[in-house]
């Protein structure tokens, strides 16, 4: 008896030249090649070809090799918290429960935890990320586990932080502000302006709730007690009569070298300043279900010229950091999008959210050979599409 195919996570040797063959190759949402091979060279893919190799080749089989996934926004060192935090009392008792958490466990298991779910998520496919640490303790992790993508240190309240950025190919460095109803107009600037200087990316959760909304209008709310309650002071703070997006337009953060994470509570006024700035948009459905019962306008952002990355969040608030997962949902809830929109979601615009466009997000000459083999047929590329985002 023999097992049935499963997925493959390959990665072209570094140091020499390897043919990988499959019943299709996806370079990406618009091209596919039905019978083809890609020929790579340590590392690097140097071509994507059409038919039978004549040479000796790695025959993957009649499946599908495509590019690997980014999971543009999670939080590795919350790993240990998954099934502890209830998500039918509101956001805050969620952020305080998880603030208590976090402490309670102590960091060996956080650590444990963290590396448990780094070890997943290759297996996964899903290959580079955008990791958002407050604590730091995944840095070393994530630097030793061959994930590509950014490690974000983030930082909140009002003093003003001048964090770790350090720009490489493959693992980069950089900061993020957590968002604009829990860190100052000055940090957040001061944190930006860094991570620029080196062209390296910025990421900032926006709009996540109602009650941030009705506290950067007004300075008032549950987030006013909750900063209180923190010792963070924010009455001095320049804020006032807008929405967090017009607001961090307005303070110069928003750009093309800035991540908005989530983008849940906004308008059709903030979406023509996302689309005007550029700035790039990660969304994180699933997180949003279950914390805020709501999910994202992502067909009105498509519409509108935004291409947004596909992020998790945390296993605190989702159950699983897989991007197959997320598109699996995003296809059961969103009808109006195409089943290509949603897999370059997975991809490309998560490998351009991140910086790493040139690296990574299609199979295509010059990019890094790693790429995933699922063992699916289809009947033509429509077909095709479907059962990849529904990892069916
Ligand atoms: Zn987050």
């Amino acid at each position: 008896m023999t097992c049935p195919p499963s997925k493959k996570i390959i990665s072209g040797s570094r140091n020499k030249r390897e043919i990988h063959r499959a019943g299709w190759i996806v370079m990406d949402s618009f091209n596919t090649i039905q019978n083809g091979y890609l020929e790579t060279e340590d590392g690097i893919i140097k071509g994507v070809y059409t038919g039978t190799p004549k040479e000796a080749c790695i025959d993957h089989g009649p499946g599908v090799l495509m590019p690997p996934l980014v999971n543009a926004h999670l939080h590795l060192e919350l790993s240990a918290l998954k099934n502890r935090l209830p998500f039918d009392k509101g956001f805050q008792f969620w952020i305080k429960s998880l603030l208590e958490q976090r402490h309670t466990l102590g960091e060996e298991v956080l650590i444990r935890e963290a590396k448990e779910a780094i070890s997943d998520l290759l297996a996964s496919g899903t290959l580079y990320v955008g990791e958002i640490s407050t604590l730091g303790i995944t840095k070393l992790l994530i630097e030793r586990s061959g994930l590509g993508g950014i490690f974000f240190q983030e930082f909140l309240g009002s003093v003003i932080e001048k964090g770790f950025t350090r720009k490489n190919d493959i693992l980069s460095f950089s900061l993020a502000g957590h968002a604009p109803h829990t860190s100052s107009p000055d940090l957040l600037r001061a944190l930006k302006n860094q991570s620029r200087s080196e062209g390296l990316p910025f990421s900032i959760h926006v709009a996540e709730s109602k009650e941030e909304s009705e506290f950067i209008f007004n300075k008032k709310g549950t987030w006013a007690d909750f900063l209180t309650l923190r010792g963070i002071e924010y009455e001095t703070w320049d804020i006032g009569s807008k929405t967090p997006v017009a607001y961090l337009n307005d303070i110069g953060l928003l750009e093309p070298l800035t991540l908005a994470v989530h983008l849940l509570d906004i308008t059709k006024e903030d979406i023509d300043i996302l689309a005007r700035s550029q700035v790039k948009v990660c969304v994180c459905p699933r997180s949003n279900q279950n914390l805020h019962d709501r999910l994202p306008d992502i067909e009105r952002m498509i519409k509108n010229g935004i291409r947004p990355a596909l992020g998790t969040d945390s296993l605190a608030s989702c159950d699983s950091l897989d991007i197959f997962d997320e598109m699996a949902f995003v296809a059961n809830h969103y009808s109006g999008l195409d089943p290509r929109t949603v897999f370059s979601m997975a991809t490309l615009n998560g490998a351009n959210a991140l910086g790493l466009g040139h690296l990574t997000g299609t199979l295509s000459k010059g990019k890094r050979a790693d790429f995933i083999y699922l063992p699916l047929d289809a009947n033509n590329e429509n077909q095709l599409f479907e059962r990849i985002i529904t990892n069916a």
